[in-house]
């Protein structure tokens, strides 16, 4: 098919009723699926037909909801998740087992972090987490003979630094393994990671994806660029017989969507974290409308991050979509049309104030959530990152004073003057 412009596909991508079919998406509220010989469903058993035959596996609803995150992103294949954890999870042990190394950014959200540094220790998969500014000699010095995989975050969350996706996607080819990353803050509208080497992006579609904090959910993308044969002996999940299905070997029965398949057809099928038809019907709606919102979210925030920059109150403020800040440049390279609406920052002061700060916000909630049509803040340090050390925090480039703002597409006016009034009662007027 002609590749079509960004806004066409998150109206239309993934689904095309025929003659007489809903003009939109239906959801598949079903189990499971009929046929007519005990032989076809056998050959379905057997990866030898594609089709559905039980929903944990792949339902017609959120097979249509993956393929427009694809098309979006520019892969050869997709599938949901139950959430945004279970599509880090998923990614990094498709290719991972005990005895495993993967190295990863620090610059990640805390639940990746926790995921990596705690429960893929217990797995006997080893973690070396890197300051994503490392130089490539220094990245270079963190992989291991048996280290299968680079994972990072486009922009990270909370703390707002831009990824130099060439340079990760350049030292992990060259160790033989794929860049990862976690597109979930820039969403494919504002960069698409494959044009710039990534192999593997995953999403947490409960952000902006979703868009209004309906849903929990997750998708993994696949490039279909990352050559497994090349690196045969690395990858013996993808390049050798699965004795679950009599022998397969899935770089060589699916080609470039090896990882994909087997994601599909051998964890989802063992570890079920699939996403429900229901959650993937919203998150369809909150996707028709994501190429309008995110242009708001950016255009909101830097008018917040202006306003919060030249407040003499403001300790410091990580934008990249302001000039001035320290990942600007590399913002303009990879995100031309703008980053998102997540802004961090500091007030004179520091941890004190900024809960007193908070909590008299009223346009702006507090919540666990970010990325939403709705301004909300939290402090990592006392929510989100709360399990981390300081010491920790400071390695994933928290700081204690670090509130987050996620800019929701309101009036401008009046979240600032939301804040205008939070800040008075912190400082006086
Ligand atoms: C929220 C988030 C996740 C985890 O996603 P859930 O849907 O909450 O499981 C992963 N990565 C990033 C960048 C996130 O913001």
């Amino acid at each position: 098919m002609k590749k079509r412009g960004l806004g066409t596909v998150c109206i239309q991508g993934g689904y095309e009723p025929k003659k007489g079919e809903a003009r939109i998406l239906p959801i598949y509220q079903s189990t499971t699926f009929k046929y007519d010989t005990s032989e076809q469903m056998a050959r379905l058993f057997d990866l030898e037909d594609s089709g559905y035959f039980y929903s944990r596996l792949q339902n017609p609803t959120c097979d249509a909801v993956a393929a427009k995150i694809c098309e979006l992103e520019g892969g050869v294949g997709a599938i949901l998740t139950s959430s945004g954890q279970a599509a880090s999870f998923l990614a990094v042990f498709n290719l991972c087992g005990a005895g495993d190394h993967i190295v990863s950014s620090a610059a990640i959200y805390g639940g990746t972090s926790n995921l990596f540094t705690v429960t893929l220790k217990k797995l006997g998969i080893d973690v070396t987490l890197v300051d994503p500014d490392s130089s490539a000699e220094e990245l270079n010095a963190a992989f291991r003979p048996n280290t299968k995989a680079l994972f990072a975050e486009t922009l990270s969350n909370p703390t707002m630094e831009v990824l130099d996706i060439e340079k990760f996607a350049a030292v992990a080819h060259e160790h033989g393994v794929p860049l990862i990353v976690d597109n979930t803050f820039a969403t494919p509208v504002n960069c698409r990671p494959f044009e710039w080497g990534a192999d593997i992006v995953t999403h947490s579609t409960t952000k902006y994806m979703d868009g209004h904090a309906m849903t929990v959910g997750g998708c993994i993308v696949d490039s279909g660029n990352f050559d497994w044969m090349a690196h045969k002996d690395k990858f013996p999940g993808l390049t050798t017989p699965d004795e679950s299905y009599h022998g397969l070997v899935y770089a060589e029965s699916f080609g470039r969507s090896a990882y994909i398949m087997k994601a599909t057809a051998q964890l989802m099928r063992d570890l079920g974290t699939c996403q429900s038809p229901q959650n993937a019907f919203l998150l369809n709606v909150g996707l028709e409308t994501l190429h309008l919102r995110m242009p708001r979210h950016c255009e909101n925030a830097l008018r917040v991050a202006q306003w919060l920059s030249d407040n003499p109150h403001v300790a410091w403020v990580n934008y990249p979509g302001l000039p001035g800040d320290k990942y600007y440049e590399r913002a303009q390279k990879y995100m031309p049309n703008g980053t998102c609406g997540v802004i961090a920052f500091g007030l004179e002061g520091g941890r004190e104030q900024a809960i007193e700060f908070m909590d008299h916000l009223q346009l702006g909630a507090i919540v666990t959530h970010v990325a939403d049509a709705r301004t909300s803040v939290l402090h990592p340090a006392s929510h989100t990152h709360r399990q981390l050390s300081d010491e920790q925090l400071l390695e994933a480039g928290v700081r204690p004073d670090l509130i987050r703002l996620s800019v929701g597409i309101e009036d401008a006016e009046d979240i600032l003057a939301d804040l205008n009034q939070a800040m008075e009662h912190v400082y006086g007027g």
